[in-house]
């Protein structure tokens, strides 16, 4: 790694359904490539809590207490997928085990499903932007509710509507949306996630990009933290140094990594 506190704050092991690795083999991999901190968050879609996700989680902590990490700051994380669709799953799944970050996601909007399985090719335009507009209103309720230290891989539709399927999408109508989004999350001490999954992906850029970052600073923003979304060990770290330079070129000078909860700063050196 390039910068010294270089740290992956999101990624997945076997523990998730769409993980390769145990979560043994992506720590040895984390500090093979000398991160300097490691927080392993597998996902808990709060749609299916209680029937599929909540046995998981337990699996999956119950795996990352029996880690033996050395010469690494190890960190115990979650990715909680869409909370307010059953908020008592939520609930239950943030208090029940110690963890030390939980990531904020929206994948699948209410009565829809994941932004993955969802063909755009044949919409209008119009319509796509309704699913944004949508998509917006929903991580504001999400914020506003407030159970997670960081706001994962925001403008994620775009990973699908224009990264996989190739559809151009001007965010410029949707400035006022996110800046609501950026001022609810500043305003609830809530950081924003740069997830650098897109640099390695058909998106080809960070969710968010660089001018996101910068109209989050702009308005106040200071908590920011970086995950490559790797779900295999070969992407772990990629894209994280890159991200930090982003960081960077946004007017950072910090970012956040989390234990117990709360944000511990670091320096983008
Ligand atoms: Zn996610
Ligand atoms: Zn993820």
């Amino acid at each position: 790694m390039l910068h010294s506190f270089a740290s992956d704050c999101h990624n997945h092991s076997a523990c998730s359904p769409d993980g390769r690795h145990t979560p043994a083999a992506m720590l040895a991999r984390a500090r093979e490539l000398g991160l300097y901190a490691y927080t392993l968050t597998d996902h808990c879609e709060c749609q299916e809590y209680w029937e599929k996700y909540r046995e998981r989680a337990q699996t999956a902590f119950g795996a990352m207490e029996a880690l033996a990490p050395e010469e690494i700051r190890f960190c115990r994380g979650l990715e909680l997928g869409q909370p307010l669709q059953d908020l008592s799953g939520a609930e239950d799944a943030v208090k029940r085990f110690p963890y030390d970050f939980v990531i904020g996601s929206l994948h699948n909007l209410e009565n829809r499903e994941d932004f993955y399985f969802l063909d755009c090719t044949r919409m209008p335009l119009e319509e796509i932007h309704g699913l944004l507009r949508e998509y917006w209103r929903e991580l504001l309720e999400m914020i506003s509710w407030g159970g997670f230290d960081s706001l994962g891989h925001l403008t994620y539709p775009l990973r699908y509507i224009q990264g996989e399927q190739g559809i151009s999408i001007d965010l410029h109508p949707h400035k006022e949306a996110i800046d609501q989004v950026f001022l609810a999350l500043i305003q609830k001490e809530i950081a924003l996630e740069v997830n650098t999954s897109g640099l390695r992906q058909k998106l080809g850029r960070t969710m968010p990009d660089l001018p996101l970052l910068a109209r989050y600073r702009e308005l106040g923003g200071r908590l920011a933290t970086l995950g490559s979304d790797a779900h295999c060990t070969e992407d772990l770290g990629g894209g994280i140094d890159e991200g930090m330079g982003l960081l960077k070129e946004a007017g950072f000078t910090e970012f956040a990594i989390y234990e117990k909860r709360r944000p511990v700063m670091l320096p983008l050196e």
